[in-house]
């Protein structure tokens, strides 16, 4: 998709920068109406019902879009752009902005998701958590919430076991390999051709068939396992489907339980 060359509410002529009227009042109705309450994406939705053109080759408007141009302060007569913004306005769009963003929940991280899935290996009770990850060991320390044993646990070492020990259970099993109809025939067919005399290139022709119709009959998931079982990546998804449980033993070992 081609990009706009020059920022939405200015033209260039004779190499000087101008301010393009009609896109000049998008701008600022962009930003009054933000601080009026309409979020990017319904400021997004109105242009294009509008019709009004994002630019010709690309006409249509999105959030990202709008978020740009609320973000930009060349509008505001930065880097030799005419003004079309007022500091002022500008500045109250830009508070506005952050406060909606402190207002956003936090993205769950990986331990959040961990955490309630944890059980201590002395009374299979809950576990909570008491420090940590600290900066300089990454050790978690975790209290068992029946008998207040503690345990320290690398959050890095209980990822890794987690993902080791989820891939092994997924691991599927290797189908035998069963030649289809297609490929007994072709099979056939090779030997015969190979018995009779030619230049080779029929026999050739009916090899490679031979071979992409075994091909075809191979299970590939194996090699989609072993893909997962490298990266060491959990795929919460499935983590939250299929573990019961993780029990924490004294010595900081996890035991995934499905
Ligand atoms: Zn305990």
């Amino acid at each position: 998709m081609a990009n706009r060359k020059i920022l939405y509410g200015y033209l260039i002529t004779h190499g000087e920068l101008l301010i393009r009227e009609d896109e000049c009042m998008i701008v600022q109705n962009v930003y009054t109406s933000y601080l009026a309450g309409l979020s990017y994406q319904s400021l997004a939705d109105r242009l294009n019902a509008d019709g009004i053109p994002f630019f010709q080759e690309s006409p249509l408007w999105n959030k990202h879009k709008i978020k740009r141009m609320l973000e930009n302060p060349r509008y505001t007569g930065k880097d030799g752009y005419p003004t079309i913004i007022d500091q002022d306005t500008f500045q109250q769009v830009q508070e506005k902005i952050a406060e909606k963003t402190r207002g956003q929940l936090p993205h769950r991280t990986d331990m959040d998701r961990l955490w309630p899935k944890l059980r201590s290996g002395c009374c299979h009770d809950r576990l909570f958590r008491t420090g940590g990850p600290s900066g300089r060991t990454g050790k978690v320390r975790l209290r068992c919430s029946a008998c207040g044993s503690t345990f320290a646990v690398g959050k890095e070492e209980l990822l890794a076991q987690t993902a080791r020990q989820l891939a092994a259970h997924e691991k599927p099993v290797c189908k035998p390999y069963a030649p289809s109809a297609e490929a007994v025939r072709l099979a056939n067919a090779i030997d015969r051709v190979l018995e009779q005399p030619g230049d080779g290139k029929e026999a050739i022709s009916c090899i490679l068939r031979g071979a992409s119709a075994r091909y075809a009959c191979c299970d590939d998931s194996m090699a989609a396992w072993e893909d997962q079982e490298r990266t060491e990546q959990i795929n919460w998804g499935r983590f939250e489907q299929i573990v019961s449980h993780i029990t924490i033993g004294t010595d900081g070992t996890a035991t995934v339980h499905f």
